[in-house]
């Protein structure tokens, strides 16, 4: 899929004020620090895409950006800061769990993961959740760069591994990137790419 056009249409605290609009929803959520910004900002070959997330008092909200005008990539708070409050459950803050929950237009969430790191709790935890709201979702595993081939397929298959015991049943996709060697960026858009074939198929 070609990036034509990429803008930030609004940023929202809650589900109440995500847009009244009809565009299909993807969306971004991981880790604070996981590489969020940087794979957007690859994705979108925009950099002042995730800079308008990351302004100060935008990084707790529901970031929407328009993309081609035909869907809406939408960055979501990254989770397990130490600023985690009373209103947060499950790590991460209460308005992105009820617009994973409940938000129509979302079509596919892709959960960032580091492939640096041995499963970590709180990833666990949170794809746990997801996986109980019945969101189709694919893993990322971002900033493969940082070590060897064997030792990202050694950090997956870890991964996999405890999740499918926190979680039997089917498991999710997996994608590799790496936004310092710019990998990965086709495999999404060319998944985001087939399921607006998809539902085009299907509305039409
Ligand atoms: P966010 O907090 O999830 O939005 O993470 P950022 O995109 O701001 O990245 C956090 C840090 O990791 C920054 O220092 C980035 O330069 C670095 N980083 C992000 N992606 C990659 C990557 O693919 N490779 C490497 N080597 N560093 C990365």
């Amino acid at each position: 899929m070609k990036i034509h056009t990429a803008e930030f249409a609004l940023s929202a605290p809650d589900l109440d004020a995500c847009p009244d609009w009809a565009l299909p929803e993807f969306a971004f959520i991981g880790r604070s620090n996981v590489g969020k910004s940087s794979l957007i900002n690859l994705l979108a070959g925009r950099r002042e895409l995730a800079l308008v997330s990351n302004t100060p008092g935008k990084t707790r909200l529901l970031n929407f950006f328009t993309i081609n005008g035909g869907w809406s990539l939408v960055d979501l708070p990254g989770y397990g800061y130490a600023r985690v409050g009373k209103e947060q459950s499950a790590g991460f803050n209460q308005a992105v769990a009820v617009y994973l929950a409940q938000r129509p237009n979302l079509g596919h969430v892709f959960v960032l993961l580091d492939s640096r790191l041995p499963p970590q709790a709180i990833d666990l935890e949170f794809l746990e959740w997801l996986g109980g709201c019945q969101r189709p979702h694919s893993l990322v595993f971002t900033k493969t760069d940082k070590q060897s081939p064997t030792r990202t397929r050694a950090n997956v298959a870890q991964f996999t591994a405890r999740l499918a015991q926190v979680r039997p049943g089917p498991a999710p996709e997996v994608l590799l990137s790496s936004a310092k060697d710019r990998t990965g960026r086709a495999e999404i858009l060319g998944r985001i790419g087939a399921l607006l074939d998809e539902r085009a198929r299907s509305n039409g």
